[in-house]
């Protein structure tokens, strides 16, 4: 039966690329923004910009208000137990790069990182490079046949010198949930710092720290069809506490003379310089907005959507899915057709999916692949983009095959 979806309207970039022909399948990527979100980027800036936690005047005041009640909301979105543990980034990307920074002095040469092999290079190269630097031991958790992490090999490699666990919620290539109740409790049976980079997961489901219980949480806005150059950093206050400051000008400073400086705790003093605070005000608006839809209504749209995706790439000849998604995406690649040529014939018929290695190179390798095609799906898809998806996906494998 084909699907239509009630929240098409709410997102006017649908119209747009409707009106040139072009066909949103890569959600994954970024997401496209509600009306809401956008009017709230707007009202901001219409009813004047002003910097935040400086100024003492009235459209300062304001400002802060706003970009701090966003804080507020976000804390308890997350059902995190204040807003101090809230620190905003430029996105999901520099969060980690902070804690990578920020936790250096916490390892010994020999101590071990321990990653999993589906990592996005945002959750591999901040590690990669620490590593490099202090002498540790980067050790990655192989998958299973199915493409999902092997516990059994995690219990084993998890050992005595691991100080940290970093490891994605969900894979943005194989669409699978991590199991991260046992994985955790590995690791901190060990005493290791965690990590959980929900920059894919938590556009799936409202993250729960009381119950994830992790150390510290990223994610990015621009996922979660807010603006991009915004990711939000959450700790927990001992965690936080072991953090040195990382980057150093405005606003961190407690005080300061030309040759030493003290630094304001979390977040504050975390948060260097101008933050993106139009951008918080937009993640305020966008989180507003998914709050205001009926989640169960959201969730099962995607998950049938989802289906007739699955059903229409299995059933095409030569088609090899990388795994069984578990949220609404799918990556494939095509026996003897590079995914380069096959996402170019897409794209001249006016298809937006993602093509080539999904900034997870060493999953890909690992797979045995160079690269390959993967399409996402947001709340706003319906069954006449899957339509148009499959009518250019035919002609494309015509010509290819
Ligand atoms: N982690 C995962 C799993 C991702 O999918 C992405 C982006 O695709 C990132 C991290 C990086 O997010 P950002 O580019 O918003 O910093």
């Amino acid at each position: 039966m084909p699907l239509t979806s009630p929240w098409r309207s709410d997102f006017p970039a649908l119209a747009a690329f409707a009106s040139e022909g072009q066909t949103y399948l890569d959600s994954a990527a970024t997401a496209q923004k509600p009306q809401a979100m956008i009017a709230a980027l707007t009202d901001y800036y219409q009813h004047g910009a002003a910097n935040v936690h400086r100024a003492q005047h009235l459209p300062g005041e304001r400002a802060t208000r706003a970009f701090e009640a966003v804080r507020e909301q976000i804390a308890h979105w997350l059902n995190a137990a204040g807003s101090e543990q809230i620190i905003f980034t430029r996105g999901s990307t520099e969060a980690l790069n902070l804690l990578a920074y920020g936790l250096e002095h916490q390892f010994q040469p020999g101590d071990e990182i321990v990653i999993s092999a589906l990592e996005h290079h945002a959750n591999l190269l901040p590690w990669q490079q620490l590593a490099q630097r202090r002498q540790l031991k980067l050790v990655v958790l192989p998958l299973d046949q199915h493409g999902d992490l092997d516990l059994g090999a995690a219990a084993q490699l998890i050992g005595p010198r691991c100080r940290l666990l970093a490891v994605s919620q969900l894979s943005n290539v194989l669409g699978r949930w991590l199991p991260l109740a046992p994985l955790l409790a590995l690791a901190k049976a060990q005493g290791a710092l965690t990590v959980v980079d929900g920059a894919q997961g938590a556009v799936h489901g409202r993250p729960d720290m009381q119950a994830l219980d992790c150390d510290f949480y990223v994610f990015s806005a621009h996922k979660l069809y807010g603006p991009d150059g915004v990711g939000v950093l959450y700790g927990r206050p001992e965690a936080l506490a072991r953090l040195s400051h990382w980057q150093f000008g405005g606003e961190m400073v407690q005080h300061c003379d030309y040759q030493h400086a003290g630094f304001r705790p979390a977040p504050l003093g975390f948060e260097a310089g101008t933050p993106p605070i139009a951008g918080v005000i937009g993640l305020g608006a966008s989180l507003r907005y998914l709050c205001s839809l009926d989640a169960d209504a959201v969730a099962n749209h995607e998950t049938a959507l989802h289906q007739q995706l699955l059903v229409g790439l299995n059933a095409r000849a030569g088609i090899q899915l990388l795994g069984t998604p578990q949220v609404a995406l799918a990556c494939f690649s095509v026996t003897g057709v590079h995914h380069s040529d096959l996402a170019q014939l897409l794209c001249e018929q006016g298809i937006a999916v993602r093509a080539g290695q999904h900034c997870a190179m060493p999953l890909l390798a690992s797979l045995g692949l160079s690269g390959a095609i993967r399409v996402s799906l947001g709340l706003y898809n319906d069954s006449s983009d899957l339509e148009r998806f499959f009518n250019a996906l035919d002609q494309a494998l015509e010509l290819l095959q």
